[in-house]
């Protein structure tokens, strides 16, 4: 077996350790007589797994008592209208920093149920960074703050979240969940696609102050209604069931091989300070985003020649270095190094990166 150094943005790498439980247990789950996948939901066992999850979650993340943890399916993609459809209750405005295409996108789609506002946008950059925010911009009546914490095809994040007061900061987790702690009680909602740092495709993570909840516009589908789900733990109906088993088992490996979120955390700036170090010393290759801006998870870089940066992509393919094809928005290269990525595999990269350097003067 030959796994690669695989840097996709999602579906990403998941840890090794993770995926041999999976398999050991594919069969068998426990001494249940058979594969998580084939269970019911609503099994005594199920239930382990699901509650099992939840508190990890908690702990690991150090959510507060007031806020509800709700797995969802839909995709990040579903909250831009199910954020919306629950929040914008009150005034039905909402303020949106747009910082990239994710950040557009839940800004066009709450147009659909109230006034939005793009308070700030770093499009005249190509989104390679985070713009200067002045809380004098803020609506005071706004239903809530909408913000992209971290930009995963662009590359940016937020060093320093905006002081919004009163107003619920909503922000898309999806590219960073788990990657550093937090304080959960800045925000009103967090949510994230778990593709990217929490597991496989299928399961969607709502983290929301319980007094958010049950205020929905009366046209809300029961379905995207965070009510429906809050009150029934998840299980209003069928929830991803085999998703939210890996994500139990990438919480396990997080809480117990890594240490917690501040142990994560220092990996992770350990990786990025092997390529961000490497590409600010390269002739070659060159960081897109202003430093004070950089992502923890998503590094992308260019050579400046577009068929250089082919060459690359797929000569660093077949020595095993694979998805490093930048999004055709940015075009070169990204590199996504989640909380999976080994630091081996970031060493590696760099000194293949470096060997590419030395031979293509
Ligand atoms: C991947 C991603 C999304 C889209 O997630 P889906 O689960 O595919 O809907 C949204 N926001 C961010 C920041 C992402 O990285």
């Amino acid at each position: 077996m030959a796994r690669v150094y695989n840097f996709s943005a999602g579906p990403s790498v998941l840890p090794e350790k993770v995926l041999q439980t999976a398999a050991e247990e594919m069969l068998e789950y426990k001494t249940s007589g058979q594969s998580v996948m084939e269970m019911s939901h609503r099994s005594k066992e199920y239930e382990e797994i699901i509650n099992g999850c939840e508190q990890l979650l908690r702990e690991v993340m150090a959510i507060p008592e007031n806020y509800k943890v709700l797995f969802l399916q839909g995709g990040a993609s579903s909250q831009f209208a199910m954020v919306p459809l629950n929040l914008m209750n009150k005034s039905r405005r909402a303020d949106f920093v747009i910082t990239g295409q994710w950040a557009t996108k839940a800004y066009q789609e709450a147009q659909k149920f109230g006034v939005c506002r793009a308070i700030a946008s770093s499009k005249d950059q190509t989104f390679s960074y985070i713009p200067k925010l002045n809380p004098a911009d803020f609506d005071p009546e706004a239903d809530y703050f909408h913000i992209c914490y971290n930009n995963t095809i662009y590359g940016t994040r937020f060093h320093q979240l905006p002081d919004t007061g009163k107003v619920p900061l909503v922000a898309d987790f999806s590219s960073c969940i788990l990657s550093e702690p937090i304080n959960v009680s800045d925000f009103g909602v967090i949510y994230a696609g778990a593709q990217k740092n929490m597991g496989p495709a299928g399961l969607t993570v709502v983290i929301i102050r319980e007094d958010l909840i049950g205020h929905a516009q009366e046209i809300t589908p029961t379905m995207f209604n965070y009510s429906t789900h809050a009150e029934n733990g998840s299980m209003y109906n069928t929830p991803p069931t085999y998703a939210i088993y890996i994500c139990k088992l990438v919480l396990e490996w997080i809480k117990n091989d890594i240490g917690g979120l501040a142990e994560m955390k220092k990996n992770n700036e350990q990786k990025d300070a092997l390529l961000y170090n490497f590409l600010d010393q390269s002739k070659m290759f060159k960081g897109t985003v202003v430093k004070e801006d950089r992502s923890l998870m998503n590094i992308p870089f260019v050579t400046g020649n577009e068929e250089l940066d082919k060459k690359f992509v797929k000569e660093a393919a077949a020595a095993g270095f694979v998805n490093l094809k930048g999004h055709r928005s940015v075009g070169g290269m990204r590199a996504s190094i989640y909380n999976a990525m080994p630091v081996e595999g970031v060493e590696k990269l760099v000194a293949f990166m470096a060997d590419f350097e030395a031979k293509n003067q």
